[in-house]
């Protein structure tokens, strides 16, 4: 069975700034995690760091992946070894063309190159359930493309990449009504034909219904501070993060206390009712 084991990971960034401060986290195959956590607490800085971005350094602690140290594999071979990540700012790649570069990607994973054909067909099926255009694999990477179209090409790049472990980073910002359906239909189908395991960052809830994590865990100052059932989420959702602190007593760093911390608009419309 490929898990993800993560042990004690304490990550800075290169400039020295401490983010995570011991996380310890396991994902088993075929599970839909939830990351939580208020803004600026660790949770873009774990994905970034399981996925190898250079900007972060580990401190301390393990990642294993299917039996494997992660943290001894380039970024492409962890990308081999079927960890994916959906960015929360995908970068923009002037004179990189989209297909060529998923193409490139598939190559790098198989013995023989991909025919043309057998490569057309599969981004042309990907693109069809997504509603995009297919033209928009013509162009450059991510190059003036808007909100939306970058979070539907990363998903794109998870359908026909086919990772077994999926991390996606704020996916449904940027994207409409319409879209997040799509999206999430597209992620389901992954989890269900494809069995891959997902850990998926969202501060909204609608994402998660539609999706139906498997569990929860909430990241605050760096660590993981609570974990269980999708019951969390509704938690959050409904009173925001300040329950941690007066049940948990754990003391939650504000980074911006003229706004609520809360994860979905409902919650907000209930502090300003009162
Ligand atoms: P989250 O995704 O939970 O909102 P992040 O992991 O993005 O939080 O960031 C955690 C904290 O680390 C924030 O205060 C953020 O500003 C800081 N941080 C993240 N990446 C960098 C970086 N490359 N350089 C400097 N500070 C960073
Ligand atoms: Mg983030």
């Amino acid at each position: 069975m490929k898990k993800l084991v993560i042990k004690n990971l304490h990550v800075s960034t290169i400039e020295g700034t401490k983010i995570l401060n011991g996380v310890d986290l396991e994902v088993l195959e075929n599970e839909k995690v939830a990351l939580l956590g208020p803004n600026g607490h660790g949770k873009s800085t774990l994905l970034n760091a399981i996925m190898g971005n250079p900007k972060y350094v580990i401190n301390e602690g393990s990642i294993y992946y299917d039996d494997k140290d992660v943290l001894s594999l380039s970024v492409d071979e962890r990308s081999k070894l079927g960890l994916f990540l959906g960015m929360q700012h995908p970068s923009e790649i002037p004179g990189v063309i989209n297909a060529e570069f998923l193409k490139a990607a598939v190559n790098a994973r198989t013995e023989k190159p991909v025919s043309f054909y057998k490569f057309y067909s599969l981004l042309n099926n990907a693109c069809n359930d997504l509603k995009f255009q297919l033209d928009m694999t013509s162009r450059s990477l991510n190059d003036g493309f808007s909100g939306g179209e970058k979070k539907r090409n990363e998903i794109l790049q998870m359908r026909i990449l086919n990772p077994s472990l999926v991390m996606l980073d704020e996916i449904d910002s940027g994207l409409d009504v319409d879209a997040i359906n799509l999206v999430a239909e597209q992620i389901n189908k992954q989890y269900e034909e494809q069995k891959s395991a997902f850990l998926v960052i969202s501060h909204y809830a609608r994402l998660y219904d539609l999706i139906s994590p498997t569990r929860a865990v909430v990241i605050i100052n760096g660590k993981i501070a609570v974990e269980g059932g999708v019951e969390i989420i509704k938690r959050i959702d409904k009173e925001g993060y300040e329950w941690i602190e007066t049940e948990l007593g754990i003391s939650v760093k504000k980074q911006d206390t003229k706004k609520p911390i809360v994860i979905e608009t409902c919650a907000v419309k209930d502090k300003i009712n009162g």
